[in-house]
């Protein structure tokens, strides 16, 4: 299915109004989905669990954003986020960690403990949390930011996003997380209904602070399009899929 065939400039519900929670919204990936949203007229909740870094950011898109305290990792600070949010229309769940690139022999459970913390259980939490709050919008939408590196498809056979030989058996704490967080993402939208629409993507290598001196990728802008996309998907769009950030569906 080709996902531009059936995104906006045409039919998003969110025409120059609704609001949205991005999760980690203080740099990278998530700090370029606020601006875009913001931009296209939408109220953005940016949420950073470092108020300094999360207010710099809201400062630097303007009016129409506002500072979420929001770790992630907590369930009490992802509840009274949502309590104060209220209600609200898109979540995007792009908060994530890299722990790492190291395979099966040199990995740690420690390594595993962090990627899971925060890629897969934070996911849920921050769902959950912000479920009611969703439930009161009439176009509710989740994005989940993953990973082509999650896709066991593209683990074993060619990643049209990067040369997969590379990494191959690496990174097996994050990948598996993400993986995870693809399966969270294909239940949740079965769980949750047609009213919904939850999806995942796949943004690409990019150069953001995931990977501390990471200097190869491209710009999380692009990556931030789109999720922007799937974030105003059409109440005719699809759910339960993992996206490219170029509109292409990727294989679990
Ligand atoms: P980034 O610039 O490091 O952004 C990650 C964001 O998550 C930061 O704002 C970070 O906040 C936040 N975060 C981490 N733990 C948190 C917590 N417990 N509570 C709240 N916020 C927390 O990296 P990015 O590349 O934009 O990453 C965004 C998403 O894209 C991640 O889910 C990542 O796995 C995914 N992704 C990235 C790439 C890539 O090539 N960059 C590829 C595939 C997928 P702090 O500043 O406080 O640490």
């Amino acid at each position: 299915m080709d996902l531009t065939a059936c995104l906006p400039d045409g039919p998003s519900p969110f025409a120059q109004s609704g609001s949205a929670v991005v999760t980690g919204a203080n740099s990278g990936i998530g700090f370029q989905v606020a601006r875009q949203l913001a931009d296209r007229g939408m109220i953005v909740w940016m949420g950073a669990r470092d108020a300094e870094k999360g207010k710099a950011a809201v400062a630097a898109v303007g009016e129409r954003a506002r500072y979420l305290h929001l770790d992630v990792t907590d369930a009490a600070s992802a509840a009274a986020a949502a309590h104060d949010v209220g209600e609200v229309d898109i979540l995007i769940n792009n908060a994530g960690v890299n722990p790492g690139s190291e395979d099966i022999e040199a990995t740690d459970l420690a390594q595993l403990r962090v990627a899971y913390e925060t890629n897969v259980f934070s996911v849920v939490t921050v769902t959950q949390a912000f479920l009611p709050a969703l439930r009161r919008s009439r176009h509710p939408r989740i994005v989940n930011i993953t990973s082509g590196t999650g896709s066991l498809t593209w683990s074993s056979g060619p990643n049209p996003q990067f040369d997969s030989e590379r990494v191959r058996g690496g990174g097996l704490a994050y990948r598996s997380s993400k993986t995870a967080a693809n399966a969270i993402t294909l239940l949740s939208a079965q769980a949750l209904g047609d009213r919904f629409k939850v999806n995942a993507l796949a943004p690409g290598l990019r150069v953001t602070n995931l990977v501390p001196g990471m200097t190869s990728g491209g710009d999380p802008a692009e990556a931030a399009a789109g999720a922007v996309r799937l974030a105003l998907l059409p109440d005719d769009g699809p759910t339960g899929a993992l996206w490219s950030f170029d509109g292409t569906e990727v294989p679990w």
